[in-house]
């Protein structure tokens, strides 16, 4: 099931969407857009159940 993820749900100001064909790849391509974005070269532990929380059915 196709999934996405508004990333201002977890970084507000944010309008960037970024969407997958699963979880898995939308938290892959969240950890692309977190890194050429928002400057984070890993995704804090404490952040993946935020980002998985986040993630909706499109
Ligand atoms: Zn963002």
């Amino acid at each position: 099931m196709p999934k996405m993820i508004r990333c201002g749900d977890l970084m507000p100001g944010c309008n960037a969407v970024v969407e997958g064909k699963d979880v898995a790849e939308v938290m892959a391509k969240a950890a692309e857009h977190a890194k050429k974005d928002h400057g984070l070269t890993t995704i804090p532990p404490e952040m993946i159940p935020k980002v998985q929380a986040a993630i909706k059915d499109k």
